[in-house]
């Protein structure tokens, strides 16, 4: 082509992509799906009768290149049991700030207690809502599941959890003193909350307990 004819060269091509399919995604209103496998959020899950899985061993934190994650773990008593066996997660944060997403934590957790989302959605423009606590990363209760703390059904142990011999509708009913729980609340509500007072450790920039 003369090189004159440059300049209409170049709507030539603004008219051809004119009659080529619309690649533009329309989010927020559309959002793709997607990869079943696709790292986001993390997610604490419960055992069918609803007591936490977690055991506050700190794997998931030891696993962290990015150290994003705190744990501090307590032990169970028969007035407030979280979890099946001799402890659960008193404290748990994640900094989303830190996390990378590599999902080293998953792998770690021996007990399938972490897992991950597909949920992407973790903008904010507050650095102290981008670390989640752990009712923050709870599962929400499904049907049958009572909110911890409560007994494991009478006759059952640790291993029968492990074993898939609990099943909901075996959950126990919490004793009447216990303090009730609060499930945890959507994420579009919880970003605009008060930042927790997180001490001298926490998930905030430190090097945690664990070096
Ligand atoms: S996904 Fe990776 S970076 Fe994020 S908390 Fe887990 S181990 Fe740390
Ligand atoms: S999430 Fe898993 S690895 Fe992390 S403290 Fe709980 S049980 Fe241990």
């Amino acid at each position: 082509m003369p090189e004159f004819l440059n300049p209409v060269r170049g709507f030539g091509v603004t008219f051809a992509t004119m009659f080529k399919k619309v690649l533009t995604e329309e989010y927020p209103e559309v959002k793709r799906p997607v990869a079943p496998r696709f790292h986001g959020r993390h997610q604490l899950n419960r055992h069918p009768d609803g007591l936490e899985k977690c055991i506050g061993c700190e794997l998931c934190a030891w696993a962290c290149p990015a150290d994003a994650i705190y744990v501090e773990g307590a032990d169970n008593t028969d007035e407030a049991r979280f979890s099946p066996g001799e402890r659960y997660g008193r404290v748990y944060q994640i900094n989303y700030l830190r996390c990378i997403f590599c999902g080293l934590c998953i792998e770690a957790c021996p007990t399938r207690a972490l897992t991950m989302t597909n949920e992407y959605e973790l903008a904010d423009d507050s650095r102290e809502s981008l670390i989640y606590e752990k009712q923050d990363l709870l599962a929400e209760p499904l049907a049958g599941m009572v909110l911890p703390p409560h007994p494991m059904p009478a006759g059952m142990d640790d291993q029968d959890y492990y074993a898939g011999r609990v099943t909901s509708d075996m959950a126990v009913a919490a004793p009447a003193s216990t303090e009730p729980v609060v499930s945890s609340p959507p994420l579009r509500e919880r970003a605009r909350r008060a930042p927790t007072p997180l001490g001298h450790r926490g998930a905030t920039g430190h090097r945690g307990n664990k070096r």
